[in-house]
């Protein structure tokens, strides 16, 4: 039986095997109109097998070995086909064993450190084998599939970021798995199975993440405030800073009532659950007095400004001055928060009569 994801097995191809030149770019192309034909339904597999052969006559005489491994790959192509055809549908996809699954992202990660590779010489090949890899990866995970049998090959224990809510599931994991700095997918499930996935699906993901790491719930102004700031910071740095091993948890701070005095919130993790906090977390205290705002901005600039000092590490740098104050600014205002930064220094920023504070320099903070 056809294991999902089978296809990769046969594009073993390495940077070093094709050397530089035109049959390089040749092949590229080649596969990377196989990643095109590979997203159109119905005669997918049939095209496939046509370009596979093509591409294994036009390196022959250059790169043999190459050719023979196209070839091949042609030849189970057509095999499955036919069997395919004489049973008249299309197989369910079957899941994949571990050590199946171990070699597929070994593969994907050769791929896509190829792409990485050619990136600054051919960026359209390399954007064409990009999107190869992420279809190889997602090809066998089809529309329909079983949420038992998927989480047979993407272990629940192995998510990012996760949400329920009825009858639909949604779960984020790194791509690659082990990599937290790369890119996300997000598998939705309706009913128990799979309603479709989506590489970097910024917003759920967001939400995902709050739902674990905020104690403020919608329509609150503070988590729409929240919200925001994670869907705007840079990627990679967003990516970062909510890592499970390390992530930000966003509490209420009580600075007025009986809370005042003291609250406590819980954390709620249990064996089933995705580990964290393998390297610690880092805990951002949002007041009551945030309140005082009217509109998220000015929630945005202190949030901004709380998460840019996670990014710059300023505590485990041991960096607690003003210097470290002035230089979480002027990263929110690199990362666009103009507008934020002036609303919150407006509302809540040092007053004539407050105790010491860091007077920002007006000249510096505007320095990108
Ligand atoms: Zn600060």
């Amino acid at each position: 039986m056809r294991t999902p994801l089978s296809r990769a097995k046969s594009c073993k191809f390495k940077i070093e095997d094709v050397v530089p030149g035109k049959i390089f770019i040749t092949l590229l192309l080649v596969l990377g109109l196989l990643s095109a034909a590979a997203q159109a339904k119905g005669g997918r597999q049939q095209n496939q097998i046509i370009l596979l052969n093509d591409a294994a006559s036009a390196v022959e005489d250059s790169y043999p070995q190459l050719s023979k491994r196209l070839a091949q790959y042609a030849a189970q192509e057509e095999k499955e086909w036919e069997a395919q055809n004489v049973k008249g549908t299309p197989k369910p996809a079957a899941p994949m064993t571990a050590k199946a699954k171990a070699e597929e992202q070994g593969e994907i990660k050769n791929i896509k450190e190829a792409a990485r590779d050619i990136a600054g010489t051919y960026p359209l090949i390399a954007k064409a084998l990009d999107r190869m890899a992420d279809d190889l990866m997602v090809q066998g995970l089809e529309s329909g599939m079983q949420e038992a049998d998927f989480l047979s090959i993407y272990p629940f224990i192995k998510t990012r970021d996760f949400r329920h809510k009825g009858l639909d599931d949604w779960l984020t994991y790194n791509e690659p798995l082990g990599d937290p700095y790369d890119r996300l997918i997000t598998f939705h499930f309706h009913g128990g199975k799979m309603a479709g996935w989506k590489f970097d699906d910024r917003p759920e993901v967001v939400k995902e993440y709050l739902e674990e790491n905020c104690f403020y719930r919608p329509p609150s102004l503070t988590y729409l405030a929240v919200k925001d700031v994670l869907e705007r910071m840079p990627y990679k740095d967003f990516l970062s800073a909510t890592r499970r091993a390390r992530p930000m948890l966003f509490t209420e701070f009580y600075n007025e009532g009986t809370a005042r005095f003291a609250s406590s919130s819980e954390y709620i993790l249990t064996k089933d659950d995705p580990p964290c906090c393998s390297e610690g977390f880092t805990i951002i205290k949002l007041g009551m007095s945030l309140g005082l705002a009217k509109t998220p901005g000015p929630i945005e600039g202190v949030v901004a400004h709380e998460i840019a000092h996670r990014v710059l590490n300023t505590i485990r740098k041991g960096n607690v001055n003003c210097d470290a104050e002035r230089a979480a600014n002027r990263l929110i205002i690199k990362w666009g928060f103009v507008k934020e930064f002036k609303e919150a220094s407006q509302l809540f920023g040092q007053k004539k009569g407050d105790p010491a504070g860091c007077q920002e320099v007006p000249h510096k903070t505007n320095v990108k």
